[in-house]
């Protein structure tokens, strides 16, 4: 096997998603046909942490070098709002067509890829890969987070953390907490109120479409604080589920986006809120979109279009960065362990937490500028980071 790794950053410097990026790199191994490129976007406010992605339907390879280009990119704005000591990056593996997860083989050379990068770039799960692929990768490098921590404290648990004060390895129920902060935050915006007692979903319609493993967890803490709670899924397992936890659910086929509700989250696929989705969110009279859906926006002018329409909209990639949140303070701890630092399950709440202050500063913001929230939090992101400023953030995951 022979692993080829070549530095193309002044190769694609004309490419029209490229800003300034520290580093691109692609990596080849013809034998075991794999090939990956990681990009490295901004390392300013520490080592890049992004999702290695397993894509086999790239159609050539500048679709690929582009959406290394924009994902690692919207990593570095992530990460900087949710004030991780933590830069931007993204790797992502050309598939083979019609298979839709790595070999073993596949995940041991994009190791050796990222172990090459001497720690400037700490690789993830993303779409298309499992903890157990991630569990390869971190027999040939240390720089891998989303691990259960006590895998990757290198036996520096401190003893005395009880088993309950060990941060979940799973991602999704942190997500759901930051989700639920930024709708909490954003009906308080819209009722011009402060939310001091937490009673401000009590009675409020929240339509949810996707009931997978974030929307699970959400739609339980919103039902908790006294919002009704409408649920659309295409999965039958999943459908199914939602109705035994109780929750109204929708016929399939019927539009969540049209049934009456005060807040849309959504927290299936991007793309969702796009021309011919917004007129549905006016007519169910919806006030806020707030979920946890990686590119909730189609084209980045559509935050001007709910603007337009009085639509709050929290930016997708501040309202789900609780996850990033958790995986990187758990990496932070893991690469200098101390028993002060240890990033216990009730800290990583706390940091999170405070997804629901960024919201509010937000929407100060945006309402003092007359700009759309989506620019609002960008700049702000820009302002968290030294470095590369360009075009609307796209993507980031
Ligand atoms: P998931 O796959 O468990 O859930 C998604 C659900 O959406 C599935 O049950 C699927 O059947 C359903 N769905 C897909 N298309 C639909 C449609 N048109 N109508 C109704 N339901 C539909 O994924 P997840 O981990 O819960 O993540 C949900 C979203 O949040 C994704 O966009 C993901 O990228 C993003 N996100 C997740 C995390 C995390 O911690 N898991 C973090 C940040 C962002």
């Amino acid at each position: 096997m022979t692993l080829i790794i070549n530095d193309i950053t002044n190769k694609i410097r004309d490419f029209a998603d490229f800003d300034g990026h520290e580093k691109v790199v692609m990596a080849e191994d013809t034998d075991i046909r794999f090939k990956a490129y990681v990009a490295i976007h901004n390392t300013n406010r520490g080592p890049a942490l992004g999702g290695c992605r397993y894509w086999s339907r790239y159609e050539n390879d500048e679709q690929a070098i582009s959406d290394v280009l924009r994902l690692s990119r919207g990593m570095t704005y992530k990460n900087a709002l949710a004030d991780l000591p933590l830069g931007g990056g993204k790797a992502v593996i050309v598939g083979t067509p019609g298979t839709r997860m790595p070999t073993p083989d596949i995940m041991r050379a994009l190791a050796k890829v990222v172990d090459s990068l001497q720690g400037k770039y700490v690789t993830a799960e993303d779409v298309g890969m499992s903890v157990d692929y991630i569990l390869v990768a971190r027999g040939v490098t240390r720089h891998v987070a989303g691990l259960p921590i006590e895998m990757i404290s290198g036996g520096q648990m401190p003893e005395e953390i009880g088993l309950n004060e060990i941060p979940n390895a799973d991602p999704s129920p942190y997500t759901a907490f930051g989700v639920f902060e930024a709708i909490r935050a954003s009906a308080a915006h819209v009722r011009g109120v402060n939310d001091k007692a937490g009673e401000i979903l009590r009675g409020m319609r929240v339509s949810v479409k996707g009931y997978g493993n974030v929307a699970r967890t959400l739609c339980r803490m919103l039902a908790d604080s006294g919002a009704v709670v409408t649920v659309s899924e295409i999965d039958d397992g999943r459908l199914a589920q939602a109705r035994a936890d109780g929750f109204n659910v929708l016929a399939k086929g019927e539009e969540i986006m049209a049934y009456p509700a005060d807040i849309y989250a959504p927290c299936a696929l991007g793309g969702d809120i796009n021309d011919i989705t917004i007129p549905f969110l006016v007519q169910a009279g919806v006030k806020v979109v707030a979920g946890c859906a990686n590119n909730q926006l189609a084209k980045p002018y559509h935050a001007d279009e709910l603007r337009k329409r009085d639509i709050l909209y929290a930016p997708d990639y501040v309202a789900n960065a609780g996850g990033v949140i958790s995986v990187g303070m758990q990496h932070v701890w893991s690469e200098t362990p101390a028993r002060e630092t240890f990033p216990t399950h009730a800290k990583v709440l706390h940091r999170i937490r405070h997804i629901h202050d960024v919201i509010k500063a937000i929407y100060e913001r945006a309402d003092m500028a007359g700009a759309n929230t989506a620019e609002i939090a960008n700049r702000m992101a820009e302002e968290n980071f030294p470095g590369q400023k360009g075009t609307p953030v796209a993507q980031a995951a």
